[in-house]
């Protein structure tokens, strides 16, 4: 298979073709150095030139002034789940909201950690709502407050920042990050792996309000300690070069092509609509897993009347090129991942799909 398909996976996620044609045309040999950015030493003026790049186009979409470091960290998201309250819980409890499976395994490595207290938990609810700023009980002593912006697995997405007052606010952005403007001021911490939005999968971004890497008790390996990345530039080791070199090629993407944030949250809430409207307009056939405020605009979750459906409308959707539409395999049930980089014209071709396999098969 030589053509691209649309891709609906939730991670590793599709990437923008434009992206990835020059990191084709420059894997081989980067114009003016004569190597590839696979064999390029991370301490040279040219890799030292991409990450700063990439650095300050995240700093000037997401507007990130100065108050806060901005790391390129390896381990994943779900390193943070533990670098998290290893730098910022010592002493004390952390608060943790929970609106899906990310952030119950993130509650659950606190808690290996030291003291962590649900504020909040959607579990009653199955996962498919977002708490009124009265249902969150925030600790005012808590050394954090932790959310998950967009719960991947289960597409609920909180629509504003929520309101934990003066305590240090931690996101896990992962999969929403870069789809729309976030208001940084507001948190303490936010970090996103960026195999969903950013780049490939090898680099995670972490930024953090600058006086909270004071907080990082001395004890701490130098490696899980943020302080020691803000110190070096995040180079204390090697860097993940090649997945840093496309964050610095997507940011430009949303820079130059998209137009910004703004531009691209536009685009994503169309995006989504089209979607949207094609559940809605299905007497039921399909079934949105979240509620009407709580639907994420990257992850659109639902359900067909049987089991048997799903199954058959996951293999007749890739017969016709729509590919990885399968629900986590902890729920089950349909997921359309529509990150920053699926095009309209995807998302249209799965809604028509959805009208043509709902009309073959309603009852
Ligand atoms: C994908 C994802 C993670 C896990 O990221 P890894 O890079 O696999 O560690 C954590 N949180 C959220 C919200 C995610 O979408």
């Amino acid at each position: 298979m030589t053509q691209r398909v649309y891709n609906f996976s939730p991670g590793p996620a599709v990437l923008p073709v434009a992206v990835l044609k020059e990191a084709q045309r420059d894997l081989v040999a980067l114009p003016g150095v004569g190597m590839s950015v696979l064999e390029v030493s991370h301490r040279s003026k040219w890799y030292t030139d991409i990450q700063k790049t990439a650095e300050s186009n995240l700093r000037r979409l997401l507007g990130i002034s100065e108050a806060y470091a901005v790391l390129f960290l390896q381990g994943g998201a779900v390193l943070q789940f533990s670098m998290v309250p290893m730098n910022l819980l010592t002493g004390g409890s952390a608060d943790y909201l929970i609106t899906g499976s990310w952030g119950k395994k993130a509650y659950e490595e606190a808690g290996v950690v030291g003291r962590a207290r649900i504020a909040y938990s959607a579990k009653d609810h199955k996962f498919t709502c977002l708490p009124t700023d009265g249902e969150i009980e925030i600790d005012t002593q808590a050394s954090y407050a932790h959310y998950t912006a967009n719960e991947t697995i289960h597409g609920v997405q909180f629509r504003r920042t929520p309101q934990v007052g003066d305590v240090p606010l931690v996101c896990d952005a992962s999969s929403e990050f870069l789809s729309r403007p976030m208001a940084i001021e507001r948190h303490g911490l936010i970090y996103a792996c960026a195999q969903k939005n950013a780049g490939p999968a090898g680099v995670t971004i972490v930024i953090v309000r600058r006086d909270l890497l004071e907080r990082a008790p001395q004890s701490l390996p130098s490696i899980l300690s943020y302080r020691t990345h803000a110190e070096n530039d995040s180079k204390y080791n090697t860097p993940p070069v090649f997945a840093v070199y496309m964050v610095m090629l997507v940011t430009r993407w949303l820079l130059d092509e998209v137009g910004g944030l703004e531009a691209m949250a536009a685009r994503n809430a169309d995006k989504a609509r089209i979607l949207y409207d094609a559940l809605d307009d299905s007497e039921c056939f399909y079934r949105a897993h979240a509620q009407l405020e709580a639907r994420s605009l990257m992850n659109v979750t639902f359900r067909l009347p049987s089991e048997e459906l799903e199954k058959r409308f996951i293999s007749e959707a890739a017969s016709q090129g729509l590919f990885e539409l399968a629900g986590h395999r902890s729920v089950g049930g349909i997921r359309a991942s529509i990150y920053n980089a699926m095009p309209r014209e995807g998302v249209q071709a799965l809604a028509e799909f959805m009208q043509r396999f709902r009309q073959h098969y309603a009852q």
